[in-house]
């Protein structure tokens, strides 16, 4: 019986296939529940707490221009010809110290003139670039407003500006007042969600065009650079908070906006997917691997037991329990192939075909235990008289034979005398059976017509002579 590895190679199969789809399963689900988490949890949660922090870093500020605006003292200096500048700068100043603004400053209608801490700064011209958002603040129908705007005077960086209408008895423009704010509170927050969110945090306007990013991180110059948002720009250009998603260079990415009343700008969150889904997907992996290695050592250990049973059940169909020789079948199989052997090489072959003598007897006067130690060791006896390259065999009950490879009918009586004698001579025997035991032997060799039949028959036919002849004796056909 040859060991069938297919069935182990389909158990293998069907386990790694059954591991490898719940993982497959598990991570698809993983990645669309992380996707989702992100969708609906993640990028809203994010905008909402930016945009709460953004308004408290707004409200205070926005109340000190506001009381600016409304102090008698700003009013009254304005109306006073802006004599004593000192006075002014003084004030601004105190503003600016006690509540660590960046700035704090006074446009006078009148004279044109844009006072800071500094002193006087600056005179509103109608072609300065400086002086424009003054311009338009002017023609605006709202009190106040938030800019967020570089100013020449105050250096490179970008500055939020809180500016707030000064108006006199009758509510007319006199001026505007308010405070300035470095935006790099901004940029560190954005840092904060880069690192430790992995969210990219920037502002456009309303043409897209981003306004406030974190510096040396944002390469985007405009949201219609990248072509799928060219596309959605008018929806991104919105109210309210949405989620937009699309793919550069193979990545897929998640954008949420929020429009910003009070600083008229998109507040952008994004998101790369991949960022957040590289978990599962090492997760899954690594469950691949496992799922492999688990599999691979379920079968190693199938192949180990099945072919242990294997061996079992092959030596169990062709073996003698009792005695541990092969048995009929087997010594069948191997005649039948001995004789074909012969047949090919021309070479020899003799069979001995051995009877207990009296076995019965034995059996019935000492016990069936006795008799079995017996059969032991006479097939000890056979097996240690012959040459390795011989075949002993269990025939049956208490009869045993020999195939004796290369050796003719001469040789083979010299052999079956042997086996008789040491027969007949064992102590071991004698001692078991508490008598002499004694075998006949029915010797015959193999011709060139034999088939497993005839050359039995005729081994058989000798031993049956032998037993008439008076047992413990050898009898060659
Ligand atoms: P003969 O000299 O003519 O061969 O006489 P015998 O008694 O040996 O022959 P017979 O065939 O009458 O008896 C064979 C006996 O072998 C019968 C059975 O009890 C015994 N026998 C067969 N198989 C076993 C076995 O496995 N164990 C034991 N203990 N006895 C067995
Ligand atoms: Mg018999
Ligand atoms: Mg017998």
């Amino acid at each position: 019986m040859r060991f069938n590895y297919r069935i182990v190679f389909i158990i293998t199969a069907l386990v790694f296939t059954l591991s490898a789809t719940l993982t497959i399963i598990n991570y698809l689900t993983s990645m669309e529940t992380t996707r989702e988490q992100l969708k609906n949890s993640a990028l809203p949660l994010t905008i909402d707490n930016i945009y709460t922090e953004i308004q408290k870093n707004i409200i205070e500020p926005n109340l000190i221009a506001s009381m600016m605006a409304h102090d008698t003292f700003l009013i009254d200096w304005l109306s006073d010809e802006e004599d004593d500048v000192q006075q002014i700068v003084r004030y601004l100043e105190t503003i600016q110290n006690k509540y660590q603004m960046f700035t704090a400053f006074l446009v006078s209608d009148k004279s044109g003139s844009y006072y800071s801490a500094k002193g006087m700064l600056d005179k509103i011209d109608e072609k300065s670039p400086n002086s424009q958002w003054y311009l338009d603040f002017q023609k605006a129908p709202e009190l106040n407003e938030i800019n967020i705007d570089y100013n020449t005077n105050m250096g490179s960086e970008l500055i939020m500006f809180i500016n707030h209408k000064i108006l006199n008895d009758d509510y007319h423009m006199i001026g505007a007042t308010g405070v300035g704010l470095k935006t790099s509170y901004i940029n560190d927050m954005l840092k904060v969600f880069r690192q430790r969110y992995q969210f990219s945090v920037y502002f456009v306007d309303v043409n897209g065009k981003v306004v406030i990013a974190e510096q040396n991180v944002q390469k985007l110059n405009n949201l219609s650079d990248i072509p799928e948002l060219a596309n959605q720009l008018s929806d991104i250009i919105g109210k309210g908070s949405q989620v937009f998603e699309y793919t550069q260079a193979g990545e897929a990415f998640l954008l949420n906006r929020k429009y910003i009343d009070e600083l008229d700008l998109y507040l952008i969150v994004e998101a790369k997917v991949n960022n957040f889904t590289q978990a599962a997907e090492e997760t899954f992996y690594l469950n691949i691997l496992l799922s492999a290695i688990i599999t691979l050592l379920i079968s190693f250990i199938i192949v180990l037991y099945v072919r242990k049973i294997h061996l079992k059940l092959d030596k169990l169909a062709s073996h003698d329990d009792l005695t541990d020789l092969p048995n009929r079948r087997c010594f069948h199989e191997e005649l039948a192939k001995l004789l074909l052997l012969k047949e090919r090489n021309n070479s020899k072959l003799s069979l001995i075909f051995i009877d207990i003598d009296n076995f019965k007897y034995v059996n019935d006067t000492k016990g069936h235990d006795v008799g079995d130690k017996v059969l032991i060791s006479l097939a000890k006896i056979l097996n240690s008289n012959v040459r390795k390259s011989d075949f002993v065999a269990r025939w049956g009950g208490e009869e045993f034979i020999i195939l004796l490879i290369d050796s003719d009918i001469n040789q083979a009586q010299i052999i079956a005398e042997q086996l008789r004698s040491q027969v007949a001579q064992s102590n071991q025997l004698a001692q078991y059976a508490q008598q002499q035991v004694t075998i006949s032997l029915g010797v015959t060799s193999a011709t060139e017509k034999d088939n497993v039949d005839t050359i039995l028959k005729r081994a058989d036919l000798a031993l049956y002579k032998a037993k008439s002849a008076g047992k413990n004796c050898i009898v060659s056909s």
